[in-house]
């Protein structure tokens, strides 16, 4: 029989477990709700065990990864802190290797679109870019050399947490005036008002020429520029891959974000602008990642 490797995306609102093919190509999958972050955390093992044994339908399990949507100690296999998950400074790795008899690799969420990124989407054509998430929040990967680079700590990315405004709004993290508060889809909605149920909702409203709904995106979009003007100054990448759900907007958002790299970026005029790329894994990233780090290790 031949080996099983299946990812599973475990995100704030839902699992999604994936069988994946050597080339990238999703195979079959199962989603179970997330439980919520008071929750005990052994729920969440069990929704994630039962959308695993859904993927493996009776098949044995050869290993599994898992993408998980927190800060991760990836050496030792541990879930340190997530905002949306009952997991906390828990040792999931091994607690789940005793319960299920395979190997269980897992990493942070961004960090897996971006290894799924390197092996089957952008990655094929560019060994250095920086891979940013514009969803709820920001998130952010650096890929160098054609493989990721961590930092020393394995936190390096957190893009969306860079102050771009002092004294500005107060973000979740605690701190004042990042860069998520004013350019991701919280801000999108925040921006647009109440008449849009989500950033769906603003981004379809835009496509069909609402005018209050194309301003917040533009507004997005502007400030996602100069954020991604401060990484192009810093990591001078061949190219940015844009991740995420409000990419749907497409040059409704990349439009205003090009015009203000270019407006932010130091010697803009005198150096190539990076292309801003979409990424080419789409919202099953993490989960096709988490497969592909189950078969390499
Ligand atoms: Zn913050």
């Amino acid at each position: 029989m031949s080996p099983l490797h299946v990812g599973v995306d475990i995100g704030g609102t839902k699992v999604l477990a994936g069988e994946v093919s050597t080339e990238g190509r999703v195979l079959r999958t199962a989603r179970r709700r997330t439980p919520g972050r008071l929750a005990d955390p052994r729920e969440l093992d069990d929704a994630v065990t039962e959308a695993v044994e859904e993927v493996a339908d009776g098949r044995p399990l050869t290993s599994v990864g898992l993408s998980v949507a927190g800060l991760v100690d990836v050496a030792r296999g541990r879930v340190r802190f997530s905002t949306h998950l009952p997991w906390q400074e828990d040792d999931t790795a091994a607690r789940l290797t005793a319960r299920w008899g395979v190997p269980v690799l897992l990493d942070n969420d961004v960090s897996c679109a971006a290894i799924a990124e390197l092996a089957f989407g952008r990655g094929l054509s560019h060994s250095d870019f920086l891979l940013v998430t514009i969803g709820t929040g920001i998130g952010g990967a650096i890929i160098h050399r054609g493989s990721l680079w961590r930092g020393a700590n394995g936190m390096a990315g957190e893009f969306g947490h860079v102050r771009v405004v002092p004294d500005g709004r107060v973000c979740e993290c605690g701190m004042r005036g990042c860069l998520e508060e004013y350019a991701s889809g919280n801000a999108l909605l925040r921006l647009a008002g109440d008449a849009y149920e989500d950033g769906q909702a603003v981004t379809a409203a835009a496509h069909a020429g609402d005018p209050v709904a194309i301003q917040a995106i533009t507004s997005v979009g502007d400030w996602f520029g100069i954020g991604l003007a401060g990484l192009v100054g810093s990591f001078d990448p061949a190219a940015l891959v844009i991740g995420g759900g409000v990419v749907d907007a497409g040059e409704l958002l990349l439009g205003p974000t090009r015009v203000a790299l270019e407006r932010h970026l130091v010697g803009a005029g005198h150096r190539d602008l990076p292309p801003l790329l979409v990424a080419a894994c789409g919202p099953a990233a993490g989960m096709v990642g988490a497969a592909h780090l189950a078969r390499t290790g």
